[in-house]
């Protein structure tokens, strides 16, 4: 049987706008113009599934994998190799071309070892369903909304692709998405045999590039990083929406640098949803708290 993947309203979550003008002035661009002219580029884990839920760690797409896949004796070469290869993740003073290198052989040794273990396609669901994966709440209305309003999504995941799709499948059936990220082939017995190629990793600044969007974008993401999505991107307006899911692990001062909209303490949808409603002139607009004194503004100003 399917489980719940829906987390709980977040209740101590703060919504902070950076910079009121700023805000206010994407947010009239991309009412004024409308769903038509909106699409979305989102980041995966940690951005539509929660941070944690009931104070256990939400796994990403990766872990999921590899808590589901591998023998407790390649868990533990896996936890070896992290052992070895995140302090040289983390290490300022080393080269990005030397790091580089190193979070490649990473990335291929774990992938070996997922691969010599192996699995089968059919398997993904209850992977799924055995995992501590968690949506954040109010995610199934904003894709309904999205899909409705024909507002295209592009996930952009350096997780696995294979692994976002069956997720969201579970919550959002026919959702026709664009998910670009790490997708392993399975065989025609449905047995994984390789990770297709390029792979999408922590750097995002170009996976995208040359790609058309529409002119408005809302970017979601859960770290700094994950703004460079839209780096190479022509657009005219991008609302970016950070979720700062740890104020003790992340900086704030850095996500309030490059975001325009701050969801803290690993908060909901709640607040996506009214900025949704709000360029989409839903019937009876429901607005969130935080954003209401903007709304009256916009709307006021026609
Ligand atoms: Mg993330």
């Amino acid at each position: 049987m399917d489980r719940n993947l829906i987390a709980e309203p977040t209740a101590n979550q703060e919504v902070h706008i950076v910079d009121k003008q700023v805000f206010e002035n994407k947010l009239r661009k991309l009412y004024h113009e409308g769903q038509e002219n909106l699409e979305i580029i989102t980041d995966f884990d940690w951005t539509f599934t929660k941070y944690k839920n009931n104070e256990a760690r939400v796994c990403s797409t990766y872990q999921l994998l590899q808590n589901s896949v591998l023998t407790s004796e390649k868990s533990s070469y896996v936890h070896q190799l992290y052992d070895f290869y995140h302090p040289i993740e983390i290490d300022q003073t080393i080269s990005p071309e030397v790091k580089e290198k190193h979070m490649k052989d990473w990335w291929e040794k774990c992938n070996h070892a997922l691969l010599e273990e192996g699995f089968n396609k059919s398997d993904l669901v209850h992977f799924v369903n055995n995992s501590s994966l968690y949506f954040r709440f109010g995610l199934p209305e904003f894709l309904s909304k999205c899909k409705n309003q024909n507002i295209p999504i592009t996930i952009l995941s350096g997780g696995i692709g294979n692994l976002v799709e069956t997720s969201l499948k579970q919550i959002q059936p026919e959702n026709g998405m664009t998910i670009v990220s790490n997708f392993i082939d399975f065989d025609e017995a449905g047995r994984s045999k390789e990770f297709v190629m390029p792979e999408v990793r922590a750097d995002k600044s170009k996976v995208l590039s040359g790609k058309r969007f529409r002119k408005n974008i809302i970017l979601l993401g859960d770290l700094t990083s994950d703004v460079k999505m839209v780096q190479e991107v022509e657009y005219e307006c991008c609302l970016k929406i950070g979720f700062l899911n740890n104020v003790e692990v992340y900086d704030i001062n850095a996500f309030r640098e490059v975001y325009d909209l701050l969801i803290v303490h690993d908060g909901d949808f709640t607040a996506v949803n009214s900025i949704l409603n709000i360029v989409c002139k839903m019937e009876g607009v429901e607005v969130s708290e935080e954003l209401r004194e903007a709304y009256n503004r916009i709307s006021c100003l026609n």
